[in-house]
C-alpha cells in the first residue's frame, strides 16, 4: 500500500469513528428518551458506551474500506492531499453521511436494512431518488468540513503523531465526563432489588387486542407464542377469561380496579376512571410497594386516571403520536417501521428493563402494557419476513381496514391468510419484547419471588364470521375471550389449566390474596385463589368448604371467604359477563346469550359445547335456555351498581388519540 493510499485509509477511519460515534450517541439518547436517567444509572451508562463504542468500529471500518476506494480516485492525487489525512477525512465524513442516509432513507422506505438479496427491490424510483438526495447531501457535507475545518491546518494537526494521540485523548476524556454524568448522576449503582425479600412482587402483563386462541398454550398450531408455550407449563392457565368489555379503556379499567364498566365510570375509550374509583397500584402502594407503569397506548394513561399510585408512570404515545397515526401519516404502512420500532416499543421496552436494572425496592409492582397486536399489524421486517409469505395489495393499515369492514375493497381467503399472518407476527413479535423485560427480571434475581399474571384486554375479530376486521363490535369469543395465567412456580401449583370461565375483574382481588393482603371493599370480583389452589386456604369459622351454601362473605354472591377476609370464587362455574356499546352477554355453563339493544332486539343464542364457532342461534328453538339466561343476565345488571363520570366531552387530544387507533372516523 503507497503512502497516500495508507493516509486516504485512516483519514476514512477518523471520519468513520467521528461519525459513527455521533450517531451511536444520538441513538442511545433516542432510545433512553423520557426516562430519568440518574434512576436507572449503571444501565444507562453501559447502554450509551456500548452504542457509542459499537457504531463508532463499525462505522470506522466502513470509513477504512471508503477511505482506501477513495485514494483510487483522481481527488487524493490532488497536490493538496499531500498524502495526509484531512483531504481524505472530508471526502470520507461526505460519503458517510450520504451513505448514513442513502440506508435510512431506503430503510424508511422499503423498512429494511438494504441486503444483497432484496436488491432487486430496492431499484425502485422512491429508493433512486433517496440515493440521488443522499449523494448531494454527502457532497455537500463534504465541502462544508472541508470549508469549516481549512484542509491544511487538519492536515499539518494530523501529521504531528503528538498531536493525534493528544486529540484522542481529550475526545476520551469528554465521553467519559459525559457518560459519567449522564450515567452517575446521583442515585443508587446498578444492582439486585432491595428491600423486604420476604414479600412477592407482582409484574402485570396486559397485552392489548390478543386474542387468546391464538396463542399455542390455548390450542393455536402456528408458532406465535414461545414465551407464554414455556411460562404456561409452570402457571395456573385460565383457559376461558372473559374480559368485561372489548374495548382497551372499559376493560384495563375493570382489570385495574377489580369492578364491572358500569362501576367504574370508564364507559368507553378516552372516558377517564372515575376519582372516587380504588385502584390495584393505589392498594399495593398504600402496602409499601414500589409501583412502576409502562404503557403504550395514549387511551389508558395519565389523563384518564390510570396513573393513579405509581411511583414511575412512564406513558408513551401521550398524544398523537401513536403507531397508527405513523402508519397513516403517509398513506401506508410500509413506510413506518423504522420510526415505530425506534420510537415506541423499545423505548419502553428499554425503559422497563433499565427500572428494573435499577433494582426498584421492593416488594414491587411492575405493569407492563403493548399495544403491538392491535390494527395496524405492521410487525417489524424480520417478523413479516418469517410469517408473511404472500404478497396481497390489502395493507393492513387502520384506514384500509376499516375499507374492508366497509366492503369498500373486496378481499380474498389469501389477502385473510396475509392479514392474520402479520397479526400472528405481531403477537410474535410482543412476546419477544415481554420476553426482553422477563430477562431483566431474572438479572435482578427476582424471578422466583414474583407472581407474573399474564393477560390482554380484548380479543380481535380477523374476519372470522362477522367479516369484521377489530374488536368492539360484537361479544363474540374472538373478541371477549382473553389469554390468562398466574405464573409462580415457588408458590403456586404448575401445570393446572382450568376450565370454568371467570372474569379479569377477578384479578386484583386474586393478586391481594394472593399477597395475603387484606381485601379492598370497593372490588367487585373475588378472589380465585380457592380455584387456584384449593388445598392452600385457610378458611374462616363458619365459612362454608367448598359448597357456597352460607353467605360468609356478606353481599358477595358464593358467600366463601379465607380467614384473610377474601371473597372466593366458587370453585363451580358461575356465570361471566361482557357488553359493549349497545348490547351486553352472559357465559354459563357451556351456553352463550347476548342481547343487543337494536330496533329488533336482537337476542341470540348459542351451545358452546356443540357450536364453538357461534353461528348456530338457537333464540327461538331453545327458548326455555334462553329465558334461564336473560333473568340471569338481567339480575346481574340491575345488580351492578352505575358510577358515572361526570359529563364528559373528548378534547382534541383524545379525539386525535381515537381516531389514530381507528375509533372514530
Ligand atoms: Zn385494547
Amino acid at each position: 500500500m503507497n503512502r497516500s493510499r495508507g493516509a486516504a485509509t485512516i483519514g476514512g477511519v477518523y471520519a468513520g469513528a467521528l461519525l459513527g460515534s455521533i450517531a451511536g450517541f444520538l441513538e442511545a439518547v433516542m432510545l433512553l428518551d423520557g426516562q430519568n436517567l440518574s434512576s436507572t444509572p449503571g444501565s444507562s451508562f453501559l447502554f450509551v458506551l456500548l452504542s457509542v463504542s459499537l457504531y463508532a468500529v463499525v462505522v470506522a471500518a466502513a470509513g477504512a474500506v471508503v477511505g482506501f476506494v477513495a485514494s483510487f480516485l483522481p481527488y487524493l492525487n490532488r497536490k493538496d492531499a499531500g498524502g495526509r489525512y484531512g483531504y481524505p477525512f472530508a471526502v470520507s465524513f461526505g460519503a458517510i453521511v450520504g451513505g448514513f442516509l442513502f440506508v435510512l432513507g431506503t430503510w424508511w422506505v422499503r423498512m429494511a436494512p438494504p441486503d444483497l438479496a432484496l436488491l432487486r427491490r430496492y431499484v425502485r424510483t422512491d429508493t433512486l431518488v433517496v440515493l440521488l438526495l443522499s449523494i448531494v447531501v454527502g457532497r455537500v457535507a463534504f465541502h462544508v468540513v472541508r470549508r469549516v475545518s481549512r484542509l491544511e491546518r487538519v492536515e499539518r494537526y494530523f501529521a504531528s503523531r503528538w498531536s493525534r494521540t493528544w486529540t484522542f485523548v481529550k475526545l476520551g476524556a469528554a465521553l467519559v465526563l459525559l457518560l459519567v454524568v449522564v450515567g452517575f448522576g446521583g442515585g443508587p449503582a446498578e444492582g439486585a432489588a432491595t428491600g423486604d425479600p420476604g414479600r412477592y412482587n407482582v409484574v402485570l402483563i396486559t397485552i392489548d387486542t390478543l386474542r387468546a386462541n391464538h396463542l399455542e398454550h390455548q390450542g393455536y398450531d402456528k408458532p406465535t407464542s414461545p414465551l407464554t408455550r414455556v411460562m404456561s407449563r409452570d402457571s395456573v392457565v385460565f383457559r376461558e377469561c372473559v374480559a368485561q368489555y372489548p374495548l382497551t379503556t372499559p376493560s384495563h379499567a375493570s382489570i385495574l380496579s377489580g369492578r364491572y364498566v358500569r362501576s367504574h365510570g370508564a364507559v368507553a375509550n378516552a372516558v377517564p376512571i372515575h376519582d372516587s374509583v380504588v385502584l390495584l397500584s393505589e392498594v399495593l402502594k398504600e402496602h409499601g410497594y414500589t409501583t412502576g407503569a409502562f404503557i403504550t397506548s395514549p387511551i389508558i394513561g395519565e389523563k384518564y386516571g390510570f396513573d393513579r399510585g405509581y411511583d414511575h408512570f412512564v406513558e408513551r404515545n401521550r398524544g398523537d403520536f401513536t403507531k397508527s397515526t405513523q402508519a397513516e401519516w403517509m398513506g401506508q404502512l410500509r413506510i413506518n417501521r423504522f420510526w415505530y420500532r425506534l420510537r415506541r416499543l423499545d423505548r419502553t421496552t428499554v425503559a422497563a428493563e433499565n427500572w428494573l436494572a435499577s433494582g426498584p425496592e421492593t416488594p414491587f409492582f411492575l405493569w407492563l402494557h403493548y399495544i403491538t397486536p392491535h390494527a395496524p399489524y405492521a410487525p417489524p421486517h424480520a417478523y413479516e419476513r418469517e410469517w408473511d409469505t404472500y404478497r396481497s395489495k390489502v395493507v393492513p393499515s387502520i384506514r384500509e381496514l376499516a375499507r374492508v369492514n366497509r366492503r369498500e375493497i373486496e378481499v380474498t381467503d389469501d389477502d385473510v391468510d396475509h392479514i392474520v399472518a402479520l397479526y400472528d407476527a405481531e403477537v410474535h413479535f410482543t412476546e419477544d419484547l415481554v420476553a426482553r423485560v422477563l430477562s431483566a427480571l431474572d438479572r435482578i434475581g427476582a424471578r422466583d419471588n414474583t407472581l407474573i399474571v399474564f393477560t390482554a384486554d380484548h380479543g380481535e375479530s380477523l374476519f372470522d364470521r362477522s367479516n369484521y376486521f377489530g374488536h368492539g363490535q360484537y361479544l363474540y369469543d374472538e373478541e371477549v375471550l382473553v389469554p390468562l395465567f398466574f405464573h409462580c412456580p415457588a408458590r403456586l401449583p404448575v401445570q393446572r389449566i382450568i376450565d370454568e370461565p371467570v372474569e379479569t375483574i377477578h384479578i386484583a382481588p386474586t393478586i391481594l390474596d394472593f399477597l395475603d393482603l387484606p381485601p379492598e371493599p370497593s372490588f367487585q370480583g373475588m378472589s380465585l385463589m380457592n380455584v387456584i389452589d384449593p388445598g392452600s386456604r385457610e378458611w374462616a369459622p363458619g365459612a362454608a368448604d367448598g359448597g357456597g351454601a352460607e353467605d360468609a362473605a356478606g353481599e358477595t354472591e358464593g358467600g366463601l371467604t379465607t380467614a384473610s377476609g377474601h371473597a372466593q370464587h366458587p370453585a363451580e362455574e358461575k356465570p361471566a359477563f361482557s357488553i359493549n356499546r349497545d348490547g351486553r352477554m352472559i357465559r354459563f355453563r357451556g351456553w352463550k346469550y347476548i342481547e343487543i339493544d337494536d330496533e329488533l332486539g336482537t337476542e341470540e343464542l348459542y351451545d358452546l359445547g356443540s357450536d364453538p364457532g357461534e353461528t348456530n342461534n338457537l333464540v327461538l328453538t331453545e327458548t326455555e335456555k334462553a329465558a334461564e339466561l336473560r333473568e340471569l343476565l338481567r339480575q346481574w345488571n340491575a345488580s351492578v351498581p352505575v358510577v358515572r363520570s361526570d359529563s364528559y366531552e373528548l378534547d382534541d387530544e383524545s379525539v386525535r388519540a381515537l381516531r389514530a387507533l381507528g375509533y372514530v372516523d
